[in-house]
């Protein structure tokens, strides 16, 4: 394996050279969204230069290479997450959508107020407001997994909070805030003992972790490619087949029939009856270069990401006014803390003075900041374009805030 050279990797994306202000930037919201390489932008304009066309209508050539462009893509999907037929994936937006069409098409109408679903208190917005809907449409329960002082859902729990009862488990592999990487294995085993499915939040894996869905064994399987260096609004879906092949359809019209007649209209197969409308097809071809992309540096990233994970904690814990939300180090490259005394607007506004760009706020996660008797905090999140000499530019930014305040 060829050494990762985090300098290097960082020159393939053009936005940290694009001017002169972004390239004095130490970009660290890297868990809100990823930075784009060269190769998946160009994949974009590539293709509204050459072969822009609307795909599976028109029989002319350049919708047909569109067409198998857009559907190569799905092979590269299910290539990279381990899944053993391209009907299982579905293009979305993204995560959340992927997770609405769970939520609408199979929990929704096979649901009763008998039933019961279970999240963690870990879970981002995007995994908690559509079971919340589907349970006050349908009258099931929402039961919440607790967590470890590390941030770990806490498998001491699974016995009592997941029962015969239980239809559909939805947690994340790898949350938003805690960095942390839940024992879904685990979770899984415990769901087919008592007959239930299981949604993985892929959103914050997607980007560090090899996926087999099939391995796994999970039911359902969601990400965004924003997250993995691809483009905004185009995510994925992955269902198990048989699952997908008995929900209905999500939306309706153009795309997603078979047959349309006023004397009755039928729908397409998979993975087609979940595809409503022209789709994203740039923003797929872009996904497809992005996780070709990840594949290629994969290996050697994991590596370097180890590297910041620990420099930037033993960092971090130099300055003894940080409190960390959670005991011991990441999984992933995402710190979430406070600063005894100070505002975290603040704190992230004066990082901003000084072109850091960290996140401060609730990280959509607003009931795992309740759980925390938080309103809020600080993420400092990392990918493998970021430098250790960024970390320690961060570090004496914190310290001269807190110098100049005390
Ligand atoms: N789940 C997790 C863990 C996330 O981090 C995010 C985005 O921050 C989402 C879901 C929602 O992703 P999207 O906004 O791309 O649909």
């Amino acid at each position: 394996m060829a050494e990762f050279s985090p300098k290097q990797f960082r020159k393939q994306f053009p936005l940290f050279s694009s001017t002169p202000l972004n390239s004095s930037m130490i970009y660290f919201d890297n868990a809100a969204t990823t930075q784009k390489p060269l190769a998946v932008i160009d994949e974009i304009a590539y293709y509204y230069q050459t072969s822009n066309a609307n795909v599976h209508r028109s029989s002319h050539q350049l919708s047909a290479s569109a067409t198998a462009k857009f559907e190569k893509a799905r092979l590269v999907v299910k290539q990279f997450i381990g899944a053993k037929n391209d009907k299982e994936i579905v293009w979305t937006k993204g995560t959340t959508e992927a997770i609405n069409i769970v939520a609408q098409c199979y929990a929704r109408p096979l649901l009763t107020k008998h039933d019961e679903i279970v999240v963690s208190y870990a879970e981002h917005h995007a995994n908690i407001v559509p079971w919340q809907q589907v349970a006050e449409h349908t009258g099931a329960k929402l039961n919440v997994l607790p967590l470890t002082s590390c941030g770990r859902i806490d498998l001491s729990s699974l016995d009592s909070v997941i029962n015969s009862n239980t239809k559909l488990i939805a947690i994340n592999m790898i949350s938003n805030v805690t960095g942390k990487r839940n024992a879904i294995e685990r979770i899984i085993a415990k769901a087919k003992a008592v007959g239930a499915k299981v949604l993985i939040d892929g959103a914050q894996a997607i980007a560090h972790e090899r996926i087999d869905v099939h391995q796994l064994d999970c039911d359902f399987f969601a990400f965004s490619a924003h997250k993995v260096f691809g483009p905004t609004g185009a995510g994925v879906l992955y269902g198990k087949e048989q699952l997908l092949t008995a929900m209905p359809p999500y939306q309706f019209g153009g795309e997603m029939i078979k047959k349309v007649s006023f004397n009755g209209t039928s729908f397409a197969d998979l993975p087609f009856k979940f595809e409503t409308g022209t789709p994203n097809i740039a923003g797929v071809l872009g996904l497809a270069k992005a996780l070709a992309f990840t594949k290629q540096y994969q290996a050697s990233m994991a590596i370097y990401e180890q590297q910041l994970i620990d420099y930037t904690h033993s960092q971090l814990k130099t300055i003894p006014q940080i409190k960390f939300l959670f005991d011991e180090k990441p999984d992933i490259p995402i710190f979430s803390f406070v600063i005894e005394g100070e505002h975290n607007q603040d704190v992230a506004a004066y990082l901003d003075t000084r072109n850091i760009a960290i996140r401060a706020g609730h990280h959509c996660a607003m009931p795992l900041m309740e759980y925390l008797g938080q309103t809020g905090c600080l993420r400092v999140s990392l990918a493998p374009y970021n430098l250790i000499s960024e970390v320690d530019s961060l570090i004496v930014a914190l310290k001269g805030y807190l110098a100049a305040g005390a």
